[in-house]
């Protein structure tokens, strides 16, 4: 199917809602019938039938419906954040006295729930270098039962051979679950690789817009039913008509936003490789990065994500750059309109779970949908600030 079809017409059966062109809010919890008997029979297929919408809403299952085909997977369930989808999707494959193998540097609350969350309940995790495959094979234990990819990551990029990933742990018997986030289903889709179970936080790109927080999960029917039977119903970390309505809104702009990202980000890309103050810049989509055969092996040029490190160790001087950034806003995540930036430094004298390996002049920067010629030129003031 064509994605512009799934945009726009799947799973919308306009004639049941006087054939409305954007989608209903079905602001329901609950839905009645008829009879004892009518009731009795949807009670049976509650996830897939209006019931309870902890279980299904029809908003939610328009969304549901899209976000499979887009991943080219049979099925999909959204959920109240990227972090509940994980969850999720992690703690349905796992039990006391298991091993997890995880790449190194993962989203961070990923990494707390592998290593804190899910050890006090007996889980173990191996965290490797991801980019050679020989470091999965190497890592496998008798009862090791989840791979966890993030491919690229969010912050350093690193990918990993999903083709290559995917047949090891199959032959092995051990389930892969991908991060697709940076990607969207738009640009990577990790089921045509073999991989199980597909995640994302909805609050980046497929929502785009900087104003929810929802996470989806892409698996077979098979596996969603067992999810949904499970951790779903039970942890209830489920999302609302509403924000299930913005993302459908949000999906109908995606390949027109993530276009203009990249065509901005290689512009913005292209200044920052050739400036003086800059010491590197990571982009997946960058010659100069050592996996771009893999990137475009596996991946459509995507992505508004790129980390640049300053010539200087000096806080002061790196501090004066990201004050005097006036369209880089400062402020987490990324994938809406606003160009964004997120400082190490801020992760740095933290007591918390944010203790972070990487160097004080390490900045993440979301090229978002500005002009790019706005964005060149505030980058040049800031970095001319640098003395
Ligand atoms: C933001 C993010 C998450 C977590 O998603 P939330 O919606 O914030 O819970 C997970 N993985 C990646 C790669 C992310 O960027």
């Amino acid at each position: 199917m064509e994605i512009s079809d799934i945009i726009t017409h799947l799973g919308e059966n306009r004639e049941e809602y006087y054939n409305s062109v954007s989608p209903p809010i079905m602001q329901s919890s609950n839905f009645c019938f008829k009879t004892v008997d009518e009731m009795r029979q949807c009670l049976q297929k509650e996830f897939e039938h209006p019931f309870y919408s902890r279980g299904y809403n029809p908003t939610v299952g328009i969304l549901r419906k899209k976000l499979a085909a887009l991943e080219h997977t049979e099925d999909s369930l959204v959920f109240a954040s990227g972090s509940a989808a994980i969850a999720a999707a992690v703690m349905n494959e796992v039990q006391q006295g298991d091993h997890v193998i995880c790449i190194k540097s993962p989203y961070s609350w990923t990494n707390y729930l592998l290593n804190t969350l899910l050890a006090k309940y007996g889980v173990t995790t191996t965290m490797i270098d991801g980019t050679k495959v020989e470091n999965f094979e190497a890592a496998i234990q008798e009862n090791t039962k989840l791979i966890f990819l993030e491919t690229p990551n969010s912050m350093t990029f690193e990918l990993q051979d999903l083709e290559a990933v995917s047949k090891l742990a199959k032959s092995k018997n051990i389930t892969t679950i991908c991060d697709n986030s940076y990607s969207t289903p738009l640009c990577q889709n990790p089921a045509d690789y073999g991989i199980d179970i597909t995640v994302h936080s909805a609050s980046k790109y497929l929502s785009g817009h900087s104003d929810l927080v929802a996470g989806v999960l892409c698996a077979s029917k098979k596996r969603v039913e067992n999810i949904m039977a499970n951790e779903f119903m039970t942890l209830g970390g489920i999302i609302g008509p509403f924000e299930a309505w913005l993302i459908l809104r949000g999906l109908r702009t995606l390949p027109i936003r993530l276009k203009t990202v990249l065509e901005n980000s290689m512009k913005v890309l292209d200044f920052l490789e050739k400036h003086p103050k800059i010491e590197k810049v990571v982009f997946p989509f960058s010659e100069k990065n050592p996996q771009y055969e893999l990137a475009k092996k596996q991946m459509k040029p995507c992505g508004g994500l790129m980390t640049i490190y300053l010539k200087t160790d000096d806080i002061k001087k790196i501090e004066t750059f990201s004050n005097s950034l006036n369209y880089f806003l400062l402020a987490c995540s990324w994938g809406g309109y606003e160009s964004l930036q997120f400082p190490i430094a801020t992760l740095h004298d933290s007591k918390s779970y944010h203790k972070t390996p990487h160097p004080a002049n390490m900045i993440r920067l979301y090229i978002g949908l500005e002009d790019p010629h706005l964005l060149i030129n505030d980058l040049k003031q800031a970095l001319e600030k640098i003395k």
